[in-house]
């Protein structure tokens, strides 16, 4: 019988890893939430509502009509990709620039219920992992398994650094692991569904653990 799996946690906690991994070995779909708030985040940018010195909320809001967000397979990278308004994405969403500016875009109410609406239909047939900061809270409350991935800000950045440095991004490790400490700030005291664990969820702190380990208890959980 298909189930639906909420995973939740801080920034760079391992939860798409966990996801993608889970998705695949179940034949599940695997929904990348936050993609889809970084989605709405770049179109801000491109339609110049946000920047360093301002947000302009209320043209955000009333463009959001304009947003068509959505996920197609990609079959070499093994996950569905994030397009906006057609366009594949996947690449452009994951800048540190975006990820400075994403956290108060998903502060905004207008923002997240849309967005909500959208991820309860992608998930309403079950068979999906869905990953973010409030799936097992909001978004699929009665979700059978939830998780709650907690590792330390130290392991957290360094692993996105990694993942910057990797495709070509000139960033420092300072900038990131502060980025990190600020969104999680941020995203852990917005008014609206603030990032908080589930009571029902289960916590997996990954700081120590490889990959293998971490799937093989996540795997188990799944099969209780
Ligand atoms: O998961 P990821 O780090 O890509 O998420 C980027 C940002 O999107 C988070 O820092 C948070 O502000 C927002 N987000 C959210 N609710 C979700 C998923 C992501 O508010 N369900």
């Amino acid at each position: 019988k298909k189930i639906t799996i909420a995973i939740d946690g801080f920034s760079s906690t391992g939860k798409s890893t966990v996801a993608k991994q889970l998705a695949k070995h179940l034949g599940y779909i695997y929904v990348d939430t936050g993609a889809m708030y970084r989605a709405v985040t770049l179109f801000a940018m491109q339609q110049g509502f946000i920047d360093k010195d301002h947000f302009n909320v209320d043209k955000l809001i009333a463009a959001l009509d304009n947003i068509t967000i959505s996920f197609k397979f990609n079959e070499t990278a093994g996950f569905a990709e994030v397009y906006l308004n057609g366009v594949n994405i996947e690449k452009e969403i994951r800048t540190l620039e975006v990820s400075q500016f994403v956290s108060q875009v998903a502060a905004v109410s207008e923002v997240r219920s849309q967005l909500v609406k959208q991820q309860q239909q992608m998930g309403k047939d079950k068979g999906v992992v869905m990953d973010g900061r409030d799936i097992g809270t909001v978004v699929f409350p009665d979700a059978e398994l939830k998780l709650f991935m907690i590792a330390s800000a130290d392991k957290r950045a360094q692993r996105r650094f990694d993942e910057l440095i990797n495709r070509g991004d000139k960033v420092s490790f300072e900038e990131v692991l502060k980025n990190v400490e600020d969104r999680d700030y941020v995203d852990s005291h917005r008014e609206d569904s603030p990032l908080r664990k589930a009571d029902d969820a289960i916590e997996i702190d990954n700081s120590d653990l490889d990959l293998e380990s971490q799937f093989k208890k996540v795997l188990e959980l799944v099969n209780t």
